[in-house]
């Protein structure tokens, strides 16, 4: 089955928009993805039939939030195949779930233990684990990979001992679009590191489907509810049970108790200890609407239409002169990062906004990246399920423009 992709691109109400008095390529998908009406409605229908506060209320309207709040958590975990509800925490996105977990193994680390990430880490997956290492005196280990952008597993595997404590690597490369072979690295890190901790940042991986939180064995999955269609504000931190049943607190308040007196207070179970205060409970159910939505396609087609996109970008992108992609991993979707000779990447980035082609320039929150690929940016088209192979056509019309207004 193929995807209908001009049919998807009905349900996105900002796709028929102009920018600049063109219409609109949006081709900044890795940075936030856009959002289908269903999701919009869920948050209109929220906010004018159901808003209350969740768990605490003794009327109608509460007792209704709470299911559709706790209703999304149930789809959540259906999604990522969770072994049961509890394992998903709400956050408000990749960033904060990391720091939930680099600051609760920060309590647990101490001198002589290791952490290992990769060169290919977004800061929020990176500065994290440079933190838990400094205030603990743990050693951080980064993992290299080769100048095509793809990791380099013998490197990887040899930075594996029985002092590896927690491993932290991306499904997904948000520069590169490298997509890392976790279900391998993961075994490796079983066999030489028993008691090791891992956490997949999965920020960009959530978006192209098929996400097995049991299949990748490994003990943290996180992401963000926007790369996946979702609103801002809102992610998941999925964890094995047994893993977050004793994890640190957080945050500490309301919600997250099971007593408190004036002296002192006791934890409540899982979900809610790990998530204090009121939530963002209309982001929750736009996110659950999001994955309801994105469920219904057929994900082989997502992917195939996703290579298929990428692919006439690297056809296209090796016609131009002067165009360096950089990033060319044999495993790797999404992403379309580049370098024109003689030209800096945010110049790029504004002629072609100018013809209403939205990309990203600069280091993509990946500076050590940047500097070990030897650039001091990149341009960066990234692709989503709405994009079709005229629009990934007018970014090469429109790049050849620039080139010549840049000459
Ligand atoms: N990790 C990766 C790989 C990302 O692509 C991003 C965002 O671009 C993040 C982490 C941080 O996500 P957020 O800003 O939504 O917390």
């Amino acid at each position: 089955m193929s995807l209908d992709v001009q049919a998807l691109r009905q349900e996105f109400p900002i796709l028929s928009r102009e920018v600049h008095g063109k219409p609109l390529v949006y081709l900044d998908n890795a940075a936030t993805t856009q959002k289908p009406q269903a999701v919009i409605d869920a948050l209109v229908n929220y906010y004018s039939q159901s808003n209350s506060n969740v768990h605490r209320g003794a009327h109608f309207l509460s007792d209704e939030a709470t299911r559709l709040y706790e209703d999304s958590r149930t789809v959540m975990a259906n999604f990522i195949n969770a072994n049961a509800r509890e394992e998903v925490i709400w956050t408000s996105g990749t960033t904060e779930g990391i720091n939930i977990v680099s600051k609760g193994m920060a309590q647990r680390l101490k001198a002589g233990d290791e952490v290992v990430v990769t060169e290919l880490e977004h800061h929020a997956n990176l500065v994290t684990w440079q933190q838990a290492c400094k205030i603990s005196g743990a050693t951080l280990h980064v993992a290299p990979i080769d100048d095509n952008g793809t990791l380099d597993r013998e490197a990887f595997t040899q930075l594996l001992s029985k002092n590896t404590v927690f491993v932290a690597m991306p499904h997904i490369s948000n520069a590169l679009g490298t997509v890392n072979p976790i279900v391998d690295l993961i075994r490796q890190v079983r066999t030489h590191s028993p008691n090791a901790l891992v956490l997949i940042d999965g920020a960009q991986g959530i978006a192209h489907g098929n996400v097995d939180v049991q299949a990748i064995d490994c003990d943290f999955y996180v992401f963000s509810g926007h790369k996946v269609f979702g609103p801002t504000g809102v992610g998941v931190l999925w964890g094995k049970q047994a893993v977050l049943e004793d994890w640190p607190v957080w945050l500490t308040g309301g919600e997250m108790i099971a007593s408190v007196s004036y002296q002192d207070a006791t934890w409540g179970a899982l979900p809610n200890r790990l998530e204090a205060g009121t939530p963002n409970i209309a982001g929750v159910i736009g996110l659950a609407a999001a994955i309801r939505w994105f469920q219904q396609l057929d994900m082989s087609a997502v992917q195939a239409h996703e290579k298929a996109l990428l692919q006439r970008a690297v056809e296209l992108g090796g016609g131009i002169e002067g165009l360096r992609l950089v990033g060319n991993a044999k495993d790797k979707i999404g992403v379309y990062s580049f370098v024109l000779e003689g030209s800096h990447p945010a110049d790029v980035g504004f002629l072609l906004d100018r013809q209403g082609i939205a990309i990203r320039t600069g280091d993509h929150c990946a500076q050590p990246l940047m500097e070990r690929l030897g650039v001091p940016g990149t341009a960066r088209a990234s692709f989503s399920i709405y994009n079709t192979l005229e629009e990934v056509e007018q970014l090469f019309v429109g790049l050849k423009k620039a080139q010549m207004m840049l000459a």
